[in-house]
């Protein structure tokens, strides 16, 4: 399986994971939730197909997704939601604006202000 050219397959719903700012891993490594090593072998999923987590982005330019059962965001306690709004959300904001960058896959994720090279 070439999954190296092709790029991940949604573990969900099977079709392929095109962009950054469809992609649940990749929001995952920028809100600094996972390694590095771990981007290429966890497995990938749209971010339309995990309404637990998409339901924190909250922007005009992403599709809202509603996530029913204990783990609507109704359902949860107010503070935590707020705090996973702010962070995903600006971590999907980070994705789109890396989308077309040629930024180094090391700065992505969200507080690394590694402009001086070492
Ligand atoms: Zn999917």
């Amino acid at each position: 399986m070439a999954r190296c050219d092709e790029g991940y397959l949604c573990s969900v719903c099977g079709a392929p994971v095109e962009t950054l700012a469809e992609s649940e891993l990749y929001l995952r490594y920028v809100a600094g939730w996972i390694d590095r090593e771990l981007l290429h072998t966890a497995p990938d999923r749209h971010l339309q197909c995990n309404p637990a987590l998409a339901q924190f982005i909250v922007d005009p330019r992403f599709e809202p997704v509603v996530c029913e059962g204990p783990f609507a965001k109704e359902e949860l306690d107010p503070e935590f939601v707020r705090e996973r709004e702010e962070l995903l959300t600006r971590a999907w904001q980070r994705l789109l604006e890396l989308q077309g960058t040629s930024t180094v896959i090391d700065e992505y994720p969200l507080g690394t202000n590694r402009d001086v090279s070492c």
